[in-house]
């Protein structure tokens, strides 16, 4: 699998229906509204348990 930019990673989790915060957001005043999988429950050792990533950055390519 490529190495994911924080980008991609954003845009990826903005896409994303399994979202999950894990509530180490380093933002609080802000809100919740800036999804990134590096903040997500399903995100594991730099990838996605639910093996979503690849199937969201296809899409992502290909839009
Ligand atoms: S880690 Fe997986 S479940 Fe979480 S936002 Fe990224 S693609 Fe979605």
């Amino acid at each position: 699998m490529k190495d994911l930019s924080m980008g991609q990673l954003k845009a990826i989790a903005n896409q994303c229906s399994q979202y999950e915060p894990n509530g180490v957001q380093l933002t609080s005043a802000v809100g919740n509204n800036n999804p990134n999988c590096a903040n997500c429950n399903h995100y594991q050792n730099s990838k996605c348990n639910l093996d979503l990533i690849d199937e969201i950055l296809n899409n992502l390519d290909q839009g």
